[in-house]
């Protein structure tokens, strides 16, 4: 079996930046692209705070353009889910739903994933009313009416990007404040269509056979329970790491890879840690790009310690 230098999990800003610094550096790295290409920008509309795009650009776009980047380079990119990791042996084992594939040091940007409410009617609905991501189904929804739940940026971004197609949006706030930033917030708030319940949480997603015609609200001040018509929920409450393959394998901090202050080191030498999959805190396209950098610097320095060693 073939050993490659470096195996880059995850094809997000984080991913996709160590590919285009390993491949710069020979390192011919592979790239396992995962169940969601492109990763939380593919579901996103207009990218308005990366740097270098003053006018702003579709994020499928700018990920369209990170991936001809590394390929570019001689990225080897592959349309394959990694199902497990061996780091425990060396050379590294990484496992695909096609094989299995060997490397001397592995980068992982496997990113985050939007969370849901966790409730039973909600799983049902999935795909029928209930979404995570506006950009994607937006477009089921002309002339109708949805709820938006989350009171950050996504909530207010998702609920304004709605208003394109639903006749109204009404947004769900759990606390009795918003967490987004002024502007998105002044955004959602100027625009008629879109108005807000605060203290309000959902208890039930309710439908027919075949798609939800509403929701079960419930007070978080006072438990009283209301009921809202509308043809589909979105949820906005946030992201969750990818990390579930690497649990007991890799030191972690709430469900995030800890990497070592000021690196992307994990506690496993030669395996590094890039992006939101280790970033609680900042979870930007342009920060993930640089520790996706970073890790890939990181790497390279620490492949060629290895070799000097030998
Ligand atoms: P945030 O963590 O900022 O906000 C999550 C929201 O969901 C909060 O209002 C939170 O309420 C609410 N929430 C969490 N769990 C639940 C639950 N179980 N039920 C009901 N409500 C819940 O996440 P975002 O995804 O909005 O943003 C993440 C990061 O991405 C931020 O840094 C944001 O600035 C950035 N971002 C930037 C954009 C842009 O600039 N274009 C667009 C989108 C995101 P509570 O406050 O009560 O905890």
């Amino acid at each position: 079996m073939d050993v490659h230098q470096l195996i880059i999990i995850g094809s997000g800003p984080a991913g996709y930046t160590a590919a285009i610094y390993a491949a710069r550096a020979h390192l011919a790295p592979v790239l396992f692209e995962g169940v969601e290409p492109g990763g939380q920008l593919m579901t996103t509309t207009e990218v308005e705070n990366f740097p270098g795009f003053p006018k702003g650009i579709q994020g499928p776009e700018l990920m369209r353009l990170f991936k001809d980047q590394a390929v570019r380079f001689g990225t080897d990119v592959k349309a394959e889910e990694v199902l497990g990791v061996d780091v425990s042996r060396r050379p590294f084992v990484v496992r695909t739903e096609k094989g299995e594939y060997q490397a001397k040091a592995v980068v992982i940007a496997s990113g985050a994933s939007a969370n849901y409410l966790g409730l039973p009617s909600e799983e049902k609905y999935k795909g029928r009313g209930v979404s995570a991501c506006a950009t994607c189904d937006g477009f089921f929804f002309r002339g109708k009416k949805v709820a938006v739940v989350g009171g950050g940026d996504s909530a207010m971004e998702e609920a304004t990007f709605l208003t394109r197609f639903a006749t109204s949006v009404t947004v769900l706030v759990r606390s009795d404040k918003l967490r987004a930033s002024p502007i998105m917030e002044d955004r959602a708030k100027t625009n008629p269509k879109i108005n807000f319940l605060f203290n309000t949480g959902v208890k039930e997603v309710m439908g027919n056979e075949k798609q939800v015609t509403g929701l079960r609200l419930i007070s978080t001040k006072t438990n009283e329970e209301s009921d809202l018509a509308v043809d589909g929920m979105f949820l906005a409450i946030g992201h969750s790491p990818n990390t579930k393959i690497f649990e007991g394998k890799l030191e972690m901090e709430k469900g995030y890879l800890t990497v070592k202050p000021g690196s992307t080191w994990t506690n496993v030498e030669g395996v590094f840690a890039a992006g939101d999959v280790a970033d609680w805190k900042y979870r930007q396209a342009v920060t993930a790009a640089g520790t996706g950098c970073a890790a890939a610097l990181d790497a390279q320095r620490w492949l060629e310690a290895m070799e000097h060693k030998k």
